[in-house]
């Protein structure tokens, strides 16, 4: 089979289309047939060697999509040919099979594409974290989606629009804005206008600010995100690309809390849990992974080059094998 590989950490250029030898399941295991792999950012921080070490020839992915192939010893609950997708593998997921823990798959429902499947897990997954579990979220509130264009921000507005709350969104282009109020948003502003925030705060509730602010790059917002949240508002980090300098007046001013997060960090039963929720949103349709651009596997380089853009983000891009 077809992998993408790399042997040193660098740039997307070190990204190499190879054949390599099929994966085969243990205990515990499947194998699985993949159809299209979801390009997060984190596969390019781990491909320059931001995220520390890992053994080469290495295989990036966490987010496969396709049909169960083998089934090791001893797994329940899935079968060859049963439409899946990963949420971490043991191969990696930029491959035309991929090799997982039984518990790292999930069925998605037939509603789905194997390529929208390939947006579900890291974006949908980061964002039910976010605002349900770190935020403590409740229908009512008022949440500003930071980045509602990406795959998170989107998966963040369909999410909080289908639990009941009050959402904006900020993108950077005519094309992202339109996106989130598509996707769910009230209310949309540019991140890239002057005075922006304070704008969306004057259209708050009684103006009062927000309860939640989901954040993709804190080190540009998070210092003009406290002084707009309202009262015992939270702010979550989901993305950050550099270091801030905050103003704990602000945090005090509004007995503000600032909440980091990591989907790895997330224990297996609550995993679960959210993946569970996932499944019957994306069933009932509440829940509608957008492709903004498909590319075969071996324009993996590509796709690390477009993920990084620093603007003009339009949903999710998505590799699609031969398979
Ligand atoms: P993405 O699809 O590339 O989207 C990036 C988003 O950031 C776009 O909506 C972009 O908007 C927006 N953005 C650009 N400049 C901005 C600014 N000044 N203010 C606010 N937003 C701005 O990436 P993603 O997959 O959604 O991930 C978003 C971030 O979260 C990344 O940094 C990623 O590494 C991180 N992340 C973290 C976790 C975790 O576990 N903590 C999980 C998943 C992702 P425009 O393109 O419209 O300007």
């Amino acid at each position: 089979m077809k992998a993408i590989r790399f042997y040193e950490f660098g740039g997307p250029e070190v990204l190499r289309f190879e054949e390599v030898p099929d994966p085969v399941a243990g205990p515990g295991q499947v194998t699985v047939s993949v159809k299209a792999i979801g390009v997060n950012p984190v596969d390019t921080y781990i491909r320059s060697g931001t995220y520390g070490t890992r053994p080469f020839p290495f295989t990036p992915g966490s987010d496969a999509t396709g049909v169960i192939e083998t089934v090791g010893e001893g797994v329940s609950g899935l079968a060859p040919g049963d439409t899946v997708y990963t949420s971490a593998t043991i191969t990696g997921a930029y491959a035309e099979k991929t090799l997982a823990e039984a518990n790292n798959v999930y069925l998605f429902p037939k509603n789905l594409s194997f390529s929208s499947a390939a947006g579900v897990n890291i974006p949908y997954a980061t964002a039910y974290r976010a605002l349900l579990h770190r935020a403590g979220g409740v229908a009512g509130e008022t949440v500003l989606v930071h980045g509602a264009s990406g795959g998170v921000g989107i998966a963040a507005v369909q999410i909080a629009r289908a639990y009941g709350f009050n959402v904006f969104g900020t993108a950077g282009t005519e094309e992202g804005l339109a996106l989130a109020l598509r996707e769910g948003a009230s209310r949309v502003f540019n991140h890239r206008d002057e005075g922006y925030l304070e704008a969306a705060k004057a259209e708050t509730p009684d103006g009062k600010g927000f309860d939640i602010i989901l954040e993709m790059l804190a080190n540009v917002n998070l210092s003009k995100d406290l002084p707009v949240l309202a009262t015992y508002g939270r702010v979550v980090v989901i993305g950050n690309r550099g270091t801030v300098e905050i103003n704990p007046r602000d945090a005090m001013r509004a007995d503000a809390s600032i909440l980091g997060m990591t989907l790895f960090n997330v224990p297996p039963s609550e995993l679960d849990s959210i993946h569970a929720a996932l499944y019957a949103g994306l069933e009932n349709g509440m829940l509608r992974p957008v492709i903004g651009k498909e590319l075969p596997l071996s324009e993996a380089a590509q796709a690390h080059i477009d993920v990084m853009k620093p603007s003009g983000a339009h949903g999710k891009i998505v590799l699609l094998t031969e398979n």
